[in-house]
């Protein structure tokens, strides 16, 4: 079906007024080529320049410490004069008043200015004001200007553009401008009608013009509602899309023998409800048509490894052989230990392969598995860290691929993994709990299995929330459970003064809870906090641990603590998630109010896995009731899928968005919008309303959803280019 209508949406940009070769390549760089790209260039923010005030209002607002920006017209008085004051530094000066004051305006390197403002004109400035209290004078700063005539309006809500080298906002502004006009009868409206009328949303040409010059801030926002949910809209249907394509690779794995009845028998427990579900829900996909790509999300201590490995036994029964990936060499090791434990009895071989395995060792695993893995005979379960990913593991019948807590592993790591399993079913384990309502919209086109209920008999931890007035009984305290026998966890936000650069491998994942401004309480740094516990509990043995420490320095301290060798660990929150120390009883959290919630409830996860009592301490001096309020929500339910819940009231989706690893591969240009959607209604509507689309009309081929077609093409090329 060939559709010869070259709009003008697809033409190049350069067909506009005023796109040269220069501009060309400067709009290049931020992904304008076509006209349809510079309509769709999205402000990223707005001045609100139409809510000017007097001189005196702004000197009273300044007064009380506030800088603006903000906007006032103004008649100048005297030339703009400028000079050089040193090489490279130029300045231009003017004094400007209203009828309720004066100021003086400076602007820094930009020498054309005196030429564009004259005395005795009236302008609309816009800028940074400042009080100076010695000499009771206003000023201000480099200010945006715009001649003011009586009776011409001029426009209240201003955009502002991305740019880049070669670029203005002056000319972005003019570029969007003609980019509309000139497509201006071509924004045709694709998104379902009832979806638009559920919605309340207005009709794309609308939105397109609003966000571009709004007639009011309320127009904006309802321009920029329509936008976001166009772009999760568009975003469901193509990944509903790609989903049908997703056919099983001939070779791969299909189970034909779903016998667990020995696998269950021989585990030393049964499994909770929760657990059958999840073990059925990955049988019935690594029997179906498509590869499995589910993802298995339960708390700490939920029981999610014994859900792998009944997906391992599923696979080794049918001949084919799992991996299983972990972060850290110490996390690879426990499970290695508890696979071993399941599978031994079964006859089903177990190998760890790790950074640290031995070479003659390792070539007797490399042996092993060029067996085909039959039970009894060849490796069945390889176990280990990114290691297996380097090695020359040949991944011949390879039949599952695991990967617990898949976003501690590095971006090319994640990018090596999703290669070593792209014909082979994929489990992603987390403890990270993910709303209800945004599991969907997190993880697309990954299915989703939830742990959502505890094994039996598990400790109930005790949740504190105290202040720095409780220091000497926390330290007693510590040593008490010392006394005991037993350890003692004190985790802090950060090391030393300054936070970790991200990328450095250091977790500081959630968002604090506050800005760190002045009122924040003064952040306690975990050298501090280990210095200081030292010199007050000399009789124990503490020991510290930290992002930028090296891997295996870590990993020896852990160990250590593991193996009781320490009585306190003084951390930051690089603690391994699943690391297993049954004997810790306490965890204080300095500083409680700068974690998230979810990273909160997941470090409590860490106690508590023994016979004995246990204890979790948040220590916080912000007196902020939301922050307290934040606290109170951790104390009072222990289930993450609730606190995860009340996190995202408070927060937001915009936050998990930025968190979650796949939504970056749907492109982060695209999804700018809808990143910062806070409302996780429109998110579930968007995703009904695409996949009632795609069902009705997998292929998008009838005639009434060509522009739904064109749209998601263009959607999905611009996902490409920003990827690359
Ligand atoms: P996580 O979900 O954090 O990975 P694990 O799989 O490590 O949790 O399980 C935590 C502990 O609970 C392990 O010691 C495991 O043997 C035990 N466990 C798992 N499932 C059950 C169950 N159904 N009943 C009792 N204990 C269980
Ligand atoms: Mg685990």
């Amino acid at each position: 079906m060939a559709e010869e209508t070259t709009g003008i949406l697809e033409q190049p940009v350069t067909v506009l007024k005023g796109v040269g070769p220069a501009k060309k390549e400067a709009l290049a760089k931020i992904g304008i080529e076509t006209v349809g790209d510079a309509v769709r260039c999205w402000p990223r923010a707005y001045q609100n320049r139409g809510d000017t005030k007097t001189l005196a209002e702004i000197a009273a607002l300044c007064r009380n410490g506030e800088t603006g920006p903000f906007s006032a017209i103004l008649t100048i008085s005297t030339e703009p004069q400028g000079r050089y004051i040193r090489r490279g530094m130029h300045l231009t000066t003017a004094r400007a008043f209203d009828e309720s004051g004066t100021v003086s305006i400076t602007w820094f390197n930009q020498p054309y200015v005196a030429g564009r403002i004259r005395a005795m004109g009236v302008y609309r400035f816009y800028g940074r004001f400042e009080w100076n209290a010695q000499y009771r004078k206003l000023s201000l700063n480099s200010p945006l200007s715009e001649p003011w005539e009586e009776g011409v309006s001029l426009p209240a809500i201003v955009p502002v553009y991305p740019v880049a080298t070669g670029l203005t906002q002056r000319f972005m502004t003019d570029l969007t401008g003609r980019a509309i006009s000139a497509a201006g009868g071509e924004l045709w409206e694709f998104l379902p009608t009832p979806a638009l009328e559920d919605l309340k949303l207005p009709a794309y040409a609308y939105a397109v013009r609003q966000i571009h010059r709004p007639d009011s801030l309320e127009a904006m926002e309802t321009a920029r509602r329509r936008l976001v949910f166009e772009e999760l809209w568009l975003m469901f249907l193509s990944m509903a899309k790609t989903r049908a394509d997703t056919k099983r690779p001939s070779g791969a794995l299909r189970l034909t023998d779903t016998e667990l009845g020995e696998f269950y028998r021989s585990l030393p427990f049964t499994l909770t409800g929760a657990q059958d579900r999840c073990v059925s829900e990955i049988v019935r996909d690594m029997a179906g048509e498509h590869l499995m790509n589910r993802i298995l999300t339960g708390d700490v201590g939920s029981g999610k490894t014994a859900v792998a490995a009944a997906a391992a036994y599923a696979a080794a029964r049918n001949g084919f052989r799992t991996m299983l990936m972990a972060p850290t060499e110490i996390l690879a090791r426990q499970h290695a230990e508890d696979f071993e434990k399941l599978f031994a009895p079964l006859g089903i071989r177990v190998a760890l392969l790790t950074g640290s395995t031995k070479k003659k060792e390792k070539d007797l695993i490399l042996d092993g598995l060029r067996d085909q893995p039959r039970m009894g005979e060849g490796i069945s379960v390889l176990i280990g860290t990114h290691a297996l990913l380097t090695e020359d593991v040949e991944a011949d019948s390879l039949g599952l691929c695991v990967i617990d807590e898949q976003h501690r592993f590095g971006v090319h790591q994640r990018a090596a993994l999703f290669e070593k399993a792209r014909n082979v079913h994929s489990l992603v384990m987390s403890a990270t709990p993910i709303p209800r309502t945004l599991t969907l919209a997190a993880y697309g086109m990954i299915d989703v299995s939830r742990i959502d209920e505890m094994p039996k008999g598990r400790q109930k931890i005790d949740t504190f929330i105290v202040n720095e007035s409780y220091r000497e009984r926390l330290n007693a305290f510590i040593r008490k459970q010392a006394a005991e026998g037993h350890q003692t966890y004190v985790v802090c936000p950060a090391v030393e003064e300054s936070e970790p650069k991200p990328g450095e491998g250091e977790e500081m994942a959630d968002t604090p809870l506050l800005d760190v401004m002045e009122e924040a309480p003064p952040m306690k740094n975990a050298r501090q906090t280990a210095d200081e516990l030292t010199a007050a509990l000399p009789e124990l043995n503490i020991g510290f641990v930290h992002g930028r420490l090296k891997p295996a320095e870590k990993e020896r301290v852990m160990a250590a603590f593991a193996d009781h060798e320490l009585d306190v660990l003084v951390s930051t929150t690089v603690i391994e998630v699943g690391v297993n120390v049954p004997n810790a009883t306490l965890m204080i959290v300095e500083n409680a109010e700068r974690f998230g919630l979810s990273q909160l409830h997941q470090l409590r996860g860490r106690v508590g896995r023994g016979s004995a009592k246990s204890y979790f301490i948040l220590v916080s001096d912000s007196e902020k009731p939301e922050a307290q309020d934040r606290l109170k929500a951790v104390k009072s339910t222990t289930d993450g899928f609730e606190i995860a819940e009340y996190d995202l009231e408070q927060r937001g989706p915009g936050d998990f968005f930025s968190e979650c690893g796949p939504i970056r591969q749907h492109g982060q240009m695209n999804f700018r919008l809808a990143a910062a959607c806070r409302d996780s209604e429109m998110i579930e509507r968007a995703s009904f309303y695409a996949r009632q689309t795609a069902e009705d009309d997998p292929g998008l081929v009838k005639p009434e959803n060509r522009r739904i077609r064109e749209r998601l093409m263009e959607f999905g090329q611009k996902t490409e280019k920003t990827q690359n």
